[in-house]
């Protein structure tokens, strides 16, 4: 009779040890087969070695091993990465490498599609469909830990949740998987080393704060004014400026951490001299710095990257005012690199579900 094995990486060690004693195996083996499962990343029970042949026939009768797959990956003269992440039940979602001369980030998803409406975002055309598991945002980290080490013989050093979805509609899977990724029996990866990104939501930021999360803050702003910010993230109506300040101040006030401000300024919506007062008002009021990124163009889109002139006066205000400011050109644009617009592409013309 055909029985379902359950996946083994949705037990916890204490749940892997237990297996073993009620198996009438001493309970260590279950901590070996955790270090497999996590540090060593193994896709299958052969590769436990130091596991019998016995153990080994005992987790087969009883589990499966689920990896994410690298459904396909493009190179960008830059150097940038990007994969095409098949999930579990075959949904597809985006994760990219990002190399410079001293480091390597990883910009991971953790939600397929999305459930806000950010229309700059070409994530935003495809509807949520679900959240990622933990392991399923672990085993991107660790896939493009292994691009690092093949194609920049070095470690992967940086995490980026700023890949498809919103992290912290997903919160009880992304902190699972952080916990794994910081753990020594995950990657031991320092926390300070990655960040979360979130459109910024009050609530959530708060809950961070309460949670004592060791990891950094970056807030996509994109507008210090109300209404523009309303033109640019439509749910902002529902979690206004006001509200965001507020959860950010707790957020200061609790973890003493500086704030990064995701910003593109685009021709016509944010590039006039209110925008540029508003944001510097906007920093001032926490310790925080400003992240300008060049704006990856979506397909179907009229909305345009700002000139040289208005990036160069919103660098010349924020450093007056003495706010840290850097300006991130586009990575892999050949690639189209963007969030979203990879899927997108592969999502094209199939059935995608609803929420
Ligand atoms: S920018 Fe982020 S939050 Fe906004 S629609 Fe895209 S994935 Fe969602």
């Amino acid at each position: 009779m055909e029985t379902s094995k359950k996946d083994i990486r949705a037990l916890s060690k204490e749940e892997l040890q237990n297996f073993f004693l009620e198996h009438k195996v001493p309970a260590f083996k279950g901590s070996q087969v955790y270090q497999w499962l996590w540090q060593k990343g193994v896709h299958d029970f052969e590769g436990m070695t130091n596991l019998s042949l016995v153990h080994r026939e005992l987790l087969k009768q009883y589990f499966e091993i689920k990896h994410i797959n690298i459904d396909f990956q493009q190179r960008s003269s830059d150097g940038t990465i990007k994969n095409a992440v098949k999930l579990h039940d075959d949904l597809v979602v985006e994760s990219v490498l990002i190399p410079t001369s001293k480091r390597t980030t990883a910009c991971v998803s953790s939600q397929v599609g999305c459930s806000l409406d950010c229309t700059f975002c070409a994530t935003a055309a495809l509807k949520r469909m679900r959240n990622l598991k933990a392991d399923e945002i672990y085993d991107q980290v660790t896939a493009i830990d292994q691009q690092s080490r093949l194609y920049y013989h070095r470690p992967l050093s940086n995490i980026v949740f700023m890949g498809m979805g919103e992290p912290l509609m997903n919160y009880n899977n992304v902190l699972a998987a952080i916990d794994k990724i910081t753990h020594p029996e995950g990657l031991g990866m320092a926390a300070k080393r990655i960040t979360v990104s979130t459109s910024g939501i009050p609530k959530m930021i708060r809950k961070m704060a309460d949670d004592g999360v060791k990891f950094g803050l970056a807030v996509s702003l994109h507008s210090a004014r109300q209404e523009i910010r309303e033109r640019l993230m439509p749910f902002a109506k529902k979690f206004p400026l006001s509200e965001l300040s507020e959860a950010l101040t707790y957020w200061y006030k609790h973890t003493k951490k500086a704030i990064t401000f995701e910003y593109v300024i685009w021709e016509g919506i944010n590039d006039q001299k209110e925008d540029i007062q508003a944001l510097v008002k906007w920093c001032q009021h926490l310790p925080s710095k400003v992240n300008l990124i060049q704006y990856n163009a979506i397909d179907n889109s009229s909305m345009k990257q700002a000139s040289n002139d208005v990036v160069d006066a919103y660098i010349t205000a924020l450093t007056r005012a003495r706010i840290k400011v850097t300006y991130r050109r586009s990575r892999g644009e050949d690639i189209a690199a963007a969030c979203g617009q990879l899927a997108n592409k592969i999502t094209d013309g199939k059935d995608t579900a609803n929420d």
